[in-house]
């Protein structure tokens, strides 16, 4: 497997240093939301798998997580091929809700969930992308916290895949298919 990368992108330390800001982040702006707000994680399956793992863990209040689907990509591709399929809605209705994904590529996942999520009613809802990818599809969706801007490359590893694979790589890495 090791063959197939062709550079790390973004390696370990650095991931976890930006985890960490990002959740002291977010952590202040519930707290300036209200007093000990709770907050609803709605994580998108299965890129967010160990970003969302890590977040959380670095986030002192109180959390209920709720996992939903969400798939563009289909088999041995890099290109997303169809309007993101999504799979059923969490219950959000009066919570604050923080919406996590792994990458902001056209922007079509997180502007759909987020749409849908927004017409049950929630306290408030705030999105967080752990990259976004430099490219005007993206930069145009208003995305609350964004872990890393990075250049229109096709990344795996740190529950990013390539058909189903290198999810478990620790790095953001490029690789070679
Ligand atoms: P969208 O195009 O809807 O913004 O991105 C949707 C999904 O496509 C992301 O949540 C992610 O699962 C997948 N995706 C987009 N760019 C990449 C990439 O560079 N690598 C991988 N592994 N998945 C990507
Ligand atoms: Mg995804």
């Amino acid at each position: 497997m090791i063959r197939d990368i062709e550079r790390i992108l973004i390696a370990r330390g650095a991931i976890s240093d930006r985890v960490r800001a990002l959740a002291e982040e977010i952590t202040r702006d519930i707290n300036e939301k209200e007093d000990e707000a709770e907050l609803v994680l709605v994580a998108v399956m299965t890129g967010s798998i160990i970003f969302v793992a890590d977040l959380m863990r670095n986030l002192p209040m109180k959390i209920r997580i709720q996992l939903m689907t969400a798939s563009s990509y289909v088999g041995k591709t890099t290109t997303s091929s169809h309007d993101p399929v999504v799979g059923k809605l969490p219950d959000v209705t009066g919570k604050h809700v923080l919406l996590v994904d792994d990458i902001l590529d056209s922007g079509k996942t997180l502007t759909r969930i987020q749409g849908e999520l927004e017409t049950l009613h929630p306290k408030s809802v705030d999105t967080c992308v752990l990259l976004r990818k430099k490219l005007p599809s993206a930069m145009a969706v208003p995305c609350t916290y964004v872990g890393f801007d990075i250049e229109d490359e096709f990344v795996v590893g740190y529950g990013l895949d390539y058909d189903d694979y290198y999810r478990n790589f620790p790095d953001i890495c490029v690789i070679n298919p």
